[in-house]
């Protein structure tokens, strides 16, 4: 399903997945990278509002029959698409590296948070099972029901393209909805063998559709009048459009946005520890990660004189190269612009006075001179009013900031816009119970760096980094992806209605 490079055709074209076959799409294309090489590995088709409009007729045409599935026989899909990605592991993660960059191994891991979820859809008819109340009233009996919404949409990020996906449809399609991916123009293979190994599952065609394309994707499936609910996840500024605008057109919508993530460092935490933890969580998948942490805060000058001392040798010792390669340790960014961007970040921190410990700028690797690499950044003393602080960078930058006390750091995080997840290093026991009773942020680590929930619990931030009521999969999916009915019985013995009642019931 990857894009082949054809001498004669230039590079293969990246299509859609519609009513359970593949389609070329006929309108635009955006050009699809390696980010390791520098080339152009496929021409991505950008849907037209018409493509969107078949995928969306697909996913409702297919929704009576599939919502009508008994919840078991739709668990068993989700049993032998676990088995066909288990199966699959080692090529969906070369499809990952080779568009997003981001190691092998990091690869196979988001494939493995994704699949949990898959695990977790499994357990479907437990999930749906309501509540049952005999004898509310004399002879008369209540429960309540989910039922699913109809067609779902999912527009998702370049930054998981797997996972974040996985988030979604597994716990749409379980619930007995059909489902319309959007996943990112920058990576959009992965989608395309996820919805062919659920037809290999058994998953009935146009339950699981995917286009690709832009803005213009997005804005026909967010007017659709037959697409009841919409899953975003990617960076604030789209998340604030999606909400406003599907919400205006009355849909159900949830919108993950972007995140400035802090971990507070205490005098008494294990610098050790905390500066390897520091090392995977702020220059994995070269940040790009909305759990990645981008700000370290170190409470008191002598322990941010120790962590900075060890974490520069460390940053300068990361091994950079291509994902393929399982020597690497960071793989490059997802394009030559995101990289620019980035690089014009570390120059207006420089700029803005913050001390650059380690300049991971102009960073080559041999033999991949034409990639999007750069090496990874360390900011020491960097101020509360730096872009480079109060911006998400989304690259291989760590920022550290220095503050006199817990309190002073507490207060310095609750002030971000940003509240996806944070995380504190200690020993003191009654600090860290404080700082996850107190701190304004939506997912806490207690030496955790990246503190991610697990697929029976639910993700998501506070703040600018999550628009909507439900955050995404676990039980806040079984909610989002269905409504409640609730419904009330009597049966009477003939003749003993007792007659016309005027007045509100009451027992
Ligand atoms: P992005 O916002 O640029 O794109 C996300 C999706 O929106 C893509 O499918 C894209 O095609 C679409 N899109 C882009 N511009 C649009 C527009 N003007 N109108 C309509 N749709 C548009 O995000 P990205 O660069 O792909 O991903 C990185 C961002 O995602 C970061 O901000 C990161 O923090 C965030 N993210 C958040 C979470 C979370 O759980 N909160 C998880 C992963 C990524």
């Amino acid at each position: 399903m990857s894009a082949q490079m054809s001498p004669q055709t230039g590079p293969a074209r990246i299509g859609h997945y519609i009513d359970g076959r593949p389609r070329a799409g006929g309108g635009d294309s955006a050009a699809c990278y390696n980010p390791a090489s520098g080339e152009v590995i496929g021409a991505v088709a950008l849907a037209t509002a018409d493509e969107v409009d078949a995928a969306v007729a697909a996913a409702r045409a297919a929704f009576p029959a599939w919502s009508r599935t008994p919840p078991l026989k739709r668990a068993r899909v989700m049993f032998r698409f676990k088995e066909l990605i288990e199966r699959e592991l080692d090529g969906l993660s070369a499809l990952i590296t080779r568009e997003h960059g981001k190691v092998l191994s990091d690869a196979r891991g988001e494939l493995i948070r994704g699949l949990e979820v898959v695990e977790y859809a499994c357990g479907i008819p437990e999930l749906l099972k309501g509540d049952y109340t005999e004898q509310i009233a004399n002879g008369i009996d209540a429960w309540t029901m989910r039922q699913p919404l109809g067609v779902c949409a999912g527009i998702t990020p370049f930054n998981f393209p797997a996972m974040v996906p996985m988030w979604m449809f597994p716990m749409a399609i379980a619930c007995g909805n059909s489902f319309v991916l959007k996943p990112s123009e920058r990576d959009p293979s992965t989608a395309l063998r996820l919805a062919e190994l659920l037809k290999e599952a058994g998953l009935p065609d146009g339950v699981f559709n995917v286009v690709q394309g832009d803005k213009r994707a997005v804005d026909a499936l967010l007017d659709h009048p037959d697409v009841q609910a919409i899953s975003f996840v990617g960076s604030t500024p789209i998340a604030e459009y999606i909400y406003a605008r599907g919400c205006a057109r009355g849909k159900r919508v949830q919108a993950l946005g972007g995140a400035k993530n802090h971990l507070l460092v205490m005098p008494d935490a294990d610098l050790d520890a905390t500066a390897d933890a520091l090392i995977g969580a702020g220059y994995g998948a070269a940040g790009e990660r909305c759990m990645a942490i981008s700000v370290a805060v170190a409470v008191g000058e002598a322990t941010a004189d120790a962590l900075v001392a060890k974490l520069a040798p460390k940053v300068r010792a990361l091994r950079i190269g291509d994902g393929m390669d399982p020597a690497s340790e960071m793989g490059p960014v997802v394009t030559a612009q995101h990289r620019d961007k980035i690089l014009a970040y570390i120059d207006d921190g420089v700029a803005a006075g913050a001390q650059l410990v380690v300049d991971g700028r102009g960073h080559r690797v041999a033999g991949r001179e034409r990639g999007f690499f750069l090496g990874g950044s360390l900011f020491d003393r960097v101020g509360t009013d730096m872009r480079i602080y109060r911006e998400e960078i989304f690259g291989p930058v760590l920022c550290v900031v220095r503050v006199p006390d817990f309190a002073a750091a507490l207060a310095l995080i609750d002030a971000h816009e940003f509240g996806n997840g944070t995380a504190i290093f200690t020993r003191d026991g009654l600090a860290a119970r404080e700082f996850a009773h107190r701190v304004q942020v939506g997912m806490i680590g207690i030496n955790v760096p990246i503190p991610v929930p697990m697929a029976f619990h639910s993700f998501g931030g506070w703040k600018k980094s999550l628009m909507g009521d439900h955050h995404a999969h676990g039980p806040e999916a079984v909610r989002f992806y269905t409504r409640q009915k609730a419904v009330t019985q009597r049966w009477l013995a003939g003749g003993a209605s007792g007659g016309a009642q005027f007045v509100m019931p009451t027992h």
